[in-house]
């Protein structure tokens, strides 16, 4: 049985940059363009990862690479396989770099062969595929075994590391011990933010490049008011209240319809006028479901009307993320704790993923159905959810963390909390927009100008063009 799965994508047109850049970026976008036509020409760019579906760095590469091949160049989407063991270590690997234990285990000699292990059929099936001439881009921890195998190919191999922290801490350098021999013989790492790059690898071969949002996939395109009601109440989020038709554009521009319902935990479905609170994310500890609930609970519900809706994949469909249905059930077990009378106010969706595209257009309804988005992150590469929301004018409350520091720009385009475990703060800020609806529209506003600028896939294209131009300009 074939290790590798690649993913079909389906080329998109560079083109539609047009409709949301202002004319000077639509013009430099242009050129990134035909710059890479040229330089890719009979050449493949591989990007290797872990998971076709659920998490930000699968949300990413769909529509980059459809770009990149809108533009004539073979981009393709290579996902290895791994077994249980595999993914212990590489969820365990992926924790330490976050500067948390995970599981507690170790990252000794038994971790080593394991993570092997599992990645030699991987390896050796991409390596009979790629040539001289080809990029390899390796995403993550679950793939930077890869490295020294594939740069014996003559191919240029860059590692891309999603995740990180903001002060390293020995746990994460324990992580990084056990990653670099693999990944030093890259041409290139990227992280995602300065503070992430590690210790002891070379400084210049260090790339900063920040991720990105798709203005136009199912998960942030536009979507009128009734279609945003008719696609919650389809999936039993809100009920009644609908007028349209739960319809959304598929990322190959037929019009799909929602018709899969969520799984909720919650005393009643919201009515349609109901202010809401939202965050979306994996269950995963990291974004501190418990702290979500429990500082809205005790310092939101008591003093507004809103409701907390937190949002996250079905936990069976993450298959490198055995951690889900744990955290689901600590998550439920908060919620069954709450109070009566705040309980009914606070709703946990687990949202259907057996079709990628639907999953994501009820995330966008959510997003857009919100009057405040959070992202309470105890750790945080980026956080992509942050300007999904921030895209579709939400105001958003996030951690001074990782990644979401670079989108926030604290009382401009959202409110920064210093401390991810100070749950007032949380809930004052959250308070605070809910209180002042102008106020919430303005910072709104600027969040949606500040993604255009900064966090579209216009500029992150250009910058791996960049960067490959740099490393092996032919
Ligand atoms: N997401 C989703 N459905 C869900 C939960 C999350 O599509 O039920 C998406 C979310 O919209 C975002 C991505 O998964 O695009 C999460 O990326 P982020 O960078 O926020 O966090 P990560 O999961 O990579 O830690």
């Amino acid at each position: 049985m074939a290790a590798l799965t690649e993913v079909d994508v389906a080329p998109l047109a560079p083109e539609r940059f047009e409709s949301v850049l202002d004319p000077e970026q639509y013009d430099s976008f242009r050129q990134t363009v035909d710059r890479s036509r040229a330089m890719f020409e009979g050449r493949t760019i591989w990007n290797v990862n872990s998971t076709a579906a659920g998490g930000g760095v699968a949300e990413m590469l769909g529509p980059l690479l459809a770009y990149a091949r809108g533009a004539g160049v073979d981009a393709r989407w290579i996902v290895i396989s791994g077994n249980a063991d595999f993914f212990r270590v590489t969820k365990r690997i992926h924790n330490h770099l976050h500067g948390a234990t995970g599981d507690g285990g170790g990252l000794g000699r038994a971790e080593h062969d394991a993570y092997e292990g599992a990645l030699e059929p991987n390896v050796s099936e991409l390596a009979a595929r790629v040539g001289p001439d080809d990029v390899v881009l390796l995403h993550d921890p679950q793939t930077a075994g890869m490295v020294p195998r594939l740069s014996e190919t003559g191919a240029l191999v860059v590692w891309r590391c999603h995740v990180g922290l903001d002060m390293a801490n020995d746990i994460a350098r324990e992580a990084w011990s056990f990653l670099t021999p693999y990944v030093t013989g890259a041409a290139g790492h990227i992280f995602s933010r300065e503070a992430f790059s590690w210790e002891g690898l070379d400084r210049d071969k260090i790339t900063i490049i920040p991720p990105s949002i798709d203005a136009f996939s199912p998960k942030n395109q536009d979507l009128d008011r009734d279609t945003v009601q008719a696609i919650l109440n389809a999936s039993g989020l809100v009920r009644d209240g609908a007028r349209g038709r739960p319809l959304f554009t598929q990322v190959d521009g037929s019009e799909a319809e929602v018709t899969r319902q969520a799984e909720i935990f919650e005393d009643a479905p919201l009515a349609p006028d109901d202010r809401v609170v939202l965050q979306v994310s994996r269950w995963d500890r990291l974004k501190d479901p418990l702290g979500v609930i429990n500082g809205f609970a005790e310092h939101v519900a008591p003093s507004t009307d809103a409701h907390l809706v937190y949002a996250g994949p079905a936990v069976a469909a993450v298959s490198d993320d055995p951690e889900g249905a744990e955290v689901l059930s600590e998550s439920h077990a908060a919620w069954e704790a709450l109070p009566a009378d705040v309980r009914r106010r606070v709703h946990l969706a687990a949202l259907p993923m057996d079709d990628g595209q639907e999953n994501a257009a009820i995330v966008n309804a959510l997003q857009r159905y919100a009057d405040v988005v959070v992202q309470k992150s105890i750790a945080e590469g980026f956080g992509l959810t942050v300007s999904e929301a921030m895209w579709k004018a939400r105001p958003v409350v996030g951690t001074r963390i990782g990644g979401i520091q670079d989108q926030i720009v604290d009382g401009e385009t959202g409110y920064l909390v210093d401390d991810p475990r100070d749950l007032e703060a949380y809930g004052t800020a959250v308070t605070r927009l809910l209180e002042d609806p102008e106020g919430a529209e303005r910072i709104g506003g600027e969040a949606q100008r500040r993604v255009r600028d900064e966090f579209l896939g216009a500029r992150h294209l250009a910058q791996y063009l960049a960067l490959f131009q740099r490393l092996r300009p032919t």
